[in-house]
């Protein structure tokens, strides 16, 4: 295949930096793309990390993946961006700090734009289009535990996209409209089936995570004919729609204080339970005390005691009368 003008010889690791543009500073800003070229011929399947700066646990599971993967076993091309925003990366943020944009709301980006659509446009010319899938890898940031998978209502192949999301093994599938700007929702608008999977470990000490995400990178590219692998899919999935996705926002901000410190991914709650309190560091007063959205919920996305701006995400709920099982 040829990435950027070079001709990538099947069956080997190559590293790939890609030129994004002259920083101010004078060092040039680029992409490090890992391309693993199968010696069978296959499609392309592109795994995105890092989109936001402070979602870093992709790097460790990357890493161990492409350390595993023999390219002499596999059946067409795996394009692996561990960093997709540099810059946002170095401070560990979300957005990138020089134009403080979102990158994952900025596809396909523009060439001649600001410096965050510079990159998303050069992930969009010199990656994205050379892929048949797409999986984009948002892992929590140090405030936040998450576990869904999130696929396109507009895939052009809807059933590899739920194969695709299956393999992760997260319980809830949230069949969305997408973000404006996102590369899954630009990727799908133009024909790549593309998921995104959201997950952290639940702690410091879970580093079983980190294989266990290897593990389901294999079920991912053998679920699509990548590779060959036996696997199950777990026992039980719910798939629901944009009326039964609650994304509830900081309202104020404070400290923050959720209303167990107990993992509380999958567990249910009613419309009385409090999920999270808000407190004013300055007087200690009580400012905010917010509940569930549906009469009863289940819980995919937690925020842990931390520092909360209006508007931050705090928590993500899925209305359980609205869940579909997936078979
Ligand atoms: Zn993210």
């Amino acid at each position: 295949m040829i990435i950027n003008n070079k001709n990538l010889s099947k069956g080997e690791k190559h590293i790939l930096k890609i030129k994004i543009t002259k920083l101010s500073n004078g060092n040039e800003l680029y992409l490090t793309a890992h391309i693993i070229t199968g010696i069978n011929e296959g499609k392309t399947i592109g795994l995105i990390g890092g989109i936001h700066g402070d979602e870093t646990h992709c790097f460790e599971f990357f890493k161990n993946f492409i350390e595993k993967i023999n390219p002499k076993e596999l059946s067409g091309n795996i394009i692996i961006l561990p960093v997709a925003n540099p810059l946002a990366f170095e401070y560990c943020v979300r957005n990138t700090p020089e134009d403080n944009l979102d990158l994952n709301r900025n596809f396909p980006g523009n060439r001649d734009g600001w410096l965050t659509e510079k990159i998303a446009y050069v992930i969009s010319e010199e990656l994205v289009k050379k892929m048949d899938y797409l999986i984009d890898f948002h892992t929590s940031p140090p405030f936040l535990h998450v576990e869904y998978s999130v696929i396109s209502n507009k895939a052009k192949e809807k059933d590899i996209a739920i194969k695709l999301a299956k393999s992760f093994g997260f319980k809830y599938i949230y069949n969305s409209f997408g973000y404006n700007g996102a590369v899954t929702t630009y990727a799908n608008e133009i024909g790549i089936t593309a998921i995104a999977t959201e997950s952290g470990p639940k702690d410091d000490k879970d580093s079983s995570y980190y294989n266990k995400m290897v593990d389901k990178i294999e079920n991912a590219l053998s679920s699509i004919g990548f590779i060959k692998k036996e696997f199950e899919f777990a026992n039980e999935y719910f798939i629901f729609e944009e009326d039964a996705y609650g994304n509830i926002r900081a309202p104020v901000g404070g400290i923050f204080i959720p209303s167990e410190q107990n993992t509380l991914i999958g567990k249910r709650v009613t419309e009385n339970d409090v999920l999270f309190r808000i407190y004013d560091p300055y007087t200690f007063d009580l400012i905010n005390e917010t509940r569930p959205c549906f009469k009863e919920a289940d819980i995919f996305l937690y925020r842990k005691r931390s520092v909360v701006k209006p508007g931050d995400y705090s928590f993500m709920i899925c209305d359980t009368k609205k869940l579909k099982k997936v078979t």
